[in-house]
């Protein structure tokens, strides 16, 4: 359905759990003692009720988001009871990849089409001060699982962090020389654990098309600006969440793991649909998708007003 600025919002990030096997630091604290307990997140019932009445709303693509999604025990059948939904075309799922391989045909056979999956760094030394806890063997077996699979798409997401992983801007974009995938640099955002964070460690995807001018653009695809090397096989996006402002062509809406619907990733705004059912959960997301910003503190220069971390957002 339309908003009230006339933008089609048809894609639901749905966040599945808070907690995560690994501690970005751009993320998650190290000590995080406050992840919510099992009763505290929602039940796959809730979810299939949550998503059952947004794509009575018209949502037609749904994104499985956390925390990791892949440590929720009852993952699968969350991912079947989506896609079976009427009205949902497209299932999604955002992970760090280090439980993909264990997953990756059970995830086809309920129902995902498309993985994205985050690689900040292919230095193992770098990809373990990132992530605090993973390694980058484990991380890269997923990836390979995922890209043998055969999904519709693979997406490789790389948040750029300046003095961390801007020098393996090159190395990160040669992949899609390899692989059929399509390697993404993400531009840092300012919340949660990052909001104080000092300037010079935001990074413009502009830089890649510095270290790289010899990339041809192709198109656009969401909210990526899409490349492509001479000879590459897969594609680069840049996204650039700080310096472009996407908020006049956004068509998503959020729900965290708590139940809160988030109809703008960096306004304090949350609606609760906890308990509601049917006609009432229905009219409450169809409110929230017509009322709405028409843009984010941060087109404005100020900071997020976001009161959630990442991690309990989804991205
Ligand atoms: N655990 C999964 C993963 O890492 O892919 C899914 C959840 S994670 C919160 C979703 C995405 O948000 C990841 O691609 C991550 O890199 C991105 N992200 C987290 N914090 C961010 C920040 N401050 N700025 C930009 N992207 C961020
Ligand atoms: Fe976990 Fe993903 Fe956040 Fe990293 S970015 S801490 S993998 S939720």
């Amino acid at each position: 359905m339309k908003d009230s600025f006339g933008r089609d919002i048809y894609y639901l990030r749905m966040s599945v759990t808070d907690r995560c096997n690994l501690r970005c630091v751009y993320c998650m604290p190290e000590n995080c003692e406050e992840n919510m307990s099992e009763k505290e997140i929602l039940s796959v019932d809730e979810i299939a009720q949550i998503v059952s009445c947004a794509a009575a709303c018209g949502i037609t693509k749904v994104r499985l988001t956390g925390g990791e999604p892949l440590v929720r025990k009852d993952i699968l059948e969350i991912c079947r009871r989506v896609s079976d939904t009427p009205g949902i075309c497209e299932l999604c799922l955002t992970t760090n990849g280090i439980l993909l391989p264990q997953f990756i045909d059970k995830l086809q056979d309920a129902g995902v089409t498309r993985l994205n999956i985050s690689l900040d760094s292919l230095d193992p030394v770098t990809y373990k001060k990132i992530t605090r806890t993973g390694t980058l063997d484990a991380a890269l077996r997923g990836i390979y699982a995922a890209l043998e699979a055969g999904f519709l798409a693979v997406k490789i997401n790389a948040v750029l962090m300046g003095g961390v992983n801007d020098n393996e801007i090159r190395e990160l974009l040669e992949l899609t020389r390899k692989f059929n995938a399509n390697v993404r640099f993400i531009e840092m955002m300012p919340i949660g654990e990052t909001a104080d964070w000092a300037e010079t460690r935001f990074v413009s995807v502009s830089r890649v098309l510095e270290l790289a001018p010899e990339l041809k653009e192709i198109g656009s695809e969401g909210v990526a600006q899409l490349y492509m090397l001479p000879n590459g096989i897969g594609t680069v996006g840049l996204i650039s969440p700080i310096s472009s402002h996407f908020c006049p062509t956004c068509n998503r809406i959020r729900v965290a793991s708590d139940g809160k619907l988030k109809p703008c990733l960096h306004s304090s705004d949350e609606i609760d649909l906890r308990g509601l059912l049917g006609k009432a959960l229905e009219d409450t997301i169809k409110r929230a998708i017509f009322e709405k910003p028409r843009k984010h503190t941060l087109d404005d220069g100020e900071i997020s007003h976001s009161l959630k971390n990442m991690n309990q957002i989804g991205g």
